[in-house]
């Protein structure tokens, strides 16, 4: 893959900032001229068809605020950038001059949309932008990557902004680091850049994700700067002043993505003492697993259900109550706890059912 990421200079943190959604002209020179005196931003971002949850919010000043987003732009020399969801916001922009477009979360979910926007950019050299799907799915996320990909559109870098969920949580969209870590491995040529506004919904949380996606070596931010957030027609509460990012930025602790030669033998010694322990974590899965099977016969003979939820709930319940003993969270004990019975599980149902799948 041939992939010219002229946007991104090499310097970390990349920025591209600016407000949620382009207002009006004089917001849009008063957040330019104060990004650019304040902060290293190399891409305004303003927000023109917002996509909001309910239509009773705002939804963008439209077509018009393109020429307000390009002009604050020019007057502080610098690039800018704006969401588009469907082909003919793609026509508007690239009629504007808009010079890097980004996709939306509501957007990336997708096919048909993502598709359409790859086929009317075809044959430009527009730096893009994907945002990851609202909901936790890798492969859409690289799917629409390769939409792009595959019409020569190859100036791409991704955006985490987190996953929806239903339930109360500290953030507006949970994180789910996981995903944009599996996301590199797969795509270790693409840069990836933070939405810390989005993941936390909240102005205070920002620092702490900043910092945190610093140290999974993301390339830099993604990050909502208005020039008076409290008067933001949109997303209010996760906005900041561009002194505000100034303060932000000073206090991120950029670490580098090295090995210091002076610690590489005590490093080393590490690592492979805990390659030795992945060895036997490995051993006594698979021995777990040999005894599953064996009472699977047993249950198999007696006509005993695989699962019987009281036992199972005693063991997973017993567990949890260790996790603090052994310094591990409650929520890696759960999951572990849930993995090793769903693969215990699969195990009986191939003794039990030898002509079933058993996935
Ligand atoms: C935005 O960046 O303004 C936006 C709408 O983000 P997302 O697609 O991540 O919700
Ligand atoms: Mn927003």
């Amino acid at each position: 893959m041939n992939l010219s990421l002229h946007i991104l200079s090499s310097e970390r943190p990349f920025l591209i900032s600016g407000p949620c959604s382009v207002e009006s002209e004089a917001q849009m020179n008063e957040v330019a001229h104060r990004l650019k005196t304040h902060t290293s931003t190399q891409v305004i971002r303003g927000g023109i068809w917002k996509p909001r949850t309910r239509p009773d919010s705002f939804e963008g000043v439209g077509e018009k605020g393109l020429k307000w987003l390009k002009e604050a732009g020019k007057q502080v020399n610098l690039k800018v950038c704006t969401e588009v969801s469907n082909a003919k916001h793609v026509e508007q922009c690239l009629k504007n001059e808009i010079d890097v477009l980004w996709i939306g979360a509501r957007t990336t979910v997708n096919p048909f949309t993502v598709q359409e926007i790859s086929d009317a950019l075809k044959g430009t050299k527009i730096p893009i932008l994907i945002k990851n799907p609202i909901n936790p799915d890798l492969k859409l996320w690289m799917g629409a990557v390769d939409r792009f990909l595959n019409n020569d559109l190859t100036d791409i870098t991704v955006i985490h902004r987190g996953f929806s969920i239903y339930s109360h949580h500290k953030y507006r969209n949970v994180p789910a680091w996981e995903i944009p870590i599996a996301f590199k491995q797969y795509f270790p040529e693409i840069p990836i850049l933070c939405d810390p506004s989005h993941i936390s919904g909240n102005r205070n949380l920002l620092l702490e994700l900043s910092q945190k996606s610093m140290d999974m070596n993301f390339n830099g931010l993604f990050i909502e700067t208005h020039p008076n957030p409290a008067e933001a027609l949109s997303d209010a509460s996760q906005q900041i002043t561009p002194e505000e990012l100034k303060t932000l930025i000073n206090s991120l602790v950029l670490r580098e993505n090295k090995i210091v030669s002076s610690h590489q033998n005590e490093m080393e010694s590490y690592r492979n003492k805990i390659g030795l322990l992945d060895d036997r974590i490995f051993e006594l899965l698979s021995s777990r697993m040999k005894l599953s099977e064996q009472l699977a016969v047993i249950k198999q003979k007696n006509n005993m259900t695989i699962l019987q939820e009281k036992h199972w709930k005693s063991v997973f319940d017993y567990r949890l109550g260790k996790a603090n003993e052994y310094d591990l969270s409650e929520e890696f004990v759960q999951k572990m706890m849930e993995f090793i019975h769903q693969e215990s599980i699969r195990h009986q149902l191939s003794i039990m059912n030898p002509n079933i799948d058993s996935e």
